[in-house]
């Protein structure tokens, strides 16, 4: 059992309390990315199970009626076994929700697996791709750009015109100073700018991944400047307040993890912010 301390930024250890989770958020008009907790298997047994929850997680979603979409991450679908084993998960993945209408995202990983995730994704956008339009919550495919890569403008060229929407995050990522901005104040305006190629060139389905109220009110300028759909995506657990609140007037997802590998995921949600810290400890002490 999770202990309350983490319970802030982890749903439980099964999809059934991930679900109850999203039951709640959904009746705030959040909408839910839910994501078992997983990564960098080197063993296909791991890679097959987890595959084949994310298949069953599915068909619960679309029985419970949730508003809700699943997120994978390529390590865990077996890229580090190899990208045939990879893209053979993930369109077993694709093909179970999209008989059951229910979205896939695909995270992006560190640099090493961008080419590979991108071709993958790509692949499978054209073929169960779904109109860009706010309305349409059915099946479909997206994948997540990190402006922190100074690849990132060419490839969200490369995916203006795939059928799928793409996530734009600044990149959790520490990657090498070569092929990547490492000041702050530079990947902030990398991404205003990958922002505004995309309200400008897109015809929607773009998700703004970030609980920056600077990137937010950017976003919502380009969106009144050029009626472009987008969403918005915030981490559970983080920003809860203002989730509830955009959600009044915007489309607002919460990424929902789960799952039994959820100590790692916690501790780095803890150590990023002081804030996540305090409230931590002060679960600790009761208090
Ligand atoms: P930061 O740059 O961390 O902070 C900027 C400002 O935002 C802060 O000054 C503060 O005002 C506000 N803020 C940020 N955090 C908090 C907080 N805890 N409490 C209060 N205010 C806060 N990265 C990847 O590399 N690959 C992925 O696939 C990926 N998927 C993601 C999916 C979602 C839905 C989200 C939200 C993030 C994802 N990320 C992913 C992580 C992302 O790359 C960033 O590392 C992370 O979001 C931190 O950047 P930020 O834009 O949220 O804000």
């Amino acid at each position: 059992m999770i202990p309350p301390i983490a319970s802030r930024f982890v749903a439980g250890e099964s999809p059934a309390e991930a679900l109850d989770h999203v039951h709640r958020v959904n009746q705030r008009n959040v909408r839910a990315i839910i994501n078992l907790l997983g990564e960098h298997y080197d063993e296909r047994p791991a890679v097959r199970s987890d595959a084949a929850e994310y298949r069953a997680l599915a068909g619960d979603i679309a029985g419970s009626n949730l508003d809700a979409s699943i997120s994978v991450k390529p390590s865990q679908l077996g890229l580090d076994l190899g990208e045939d084993v990879f893209r053979e998960e993930l369109e077993s993945i694709v093909a179970a929700a999209a008989d059951h209408d229910v979205f896939v995202w695909i995270d992006m990983e560190d640099h090493t697996t961008t080419d590979a995730t991108l071709d993958a994704y790509e692949d499978l956008a054209r073929e169960y791709g779904s109109e860009r339009s706010p309305s349409d919550h059915g099946f479909g495919v997206g994948v997540c750009v990190q402006a922190n890569l100074k690849r990132t403008r060419d490839d969200v060229q490369r995916l203006a015109d795939v059928p799928g929407k793409v996530r734009f995050v600044k990149g959790a990522y520490d990657e090498p100073a070569e092929i990547a901005y490492k000041e702050t104040e530079r990947v902030n305006q990398e991404y205003e700018h990958l922002l505004e190629y995309a309200f400008e060139e897109f015809e929607g389905g773009i998700a703004v991944g970030s609980h920056d109220p600077r990137m937010i009110d950017h976003a919502r300028a380009l969106y009144d400047e050029h009626g472009t759909d987008f969403e918005i995506q915030m981490l559970m657990g983080v920003r809860d307040d203002a989730q509830y609140e955009l959600a009044e007037e915007y489309e607002v997802w919460q990424y929902v993890p789960y799952g039994g590998r959820w100590k790692s995921y916690f501790y780095r949600r803890a150590m990023e912010r002081k804030e996540n810290l305090r409230f931590a400890l002060r679960a600790i002490l009761g208090r």
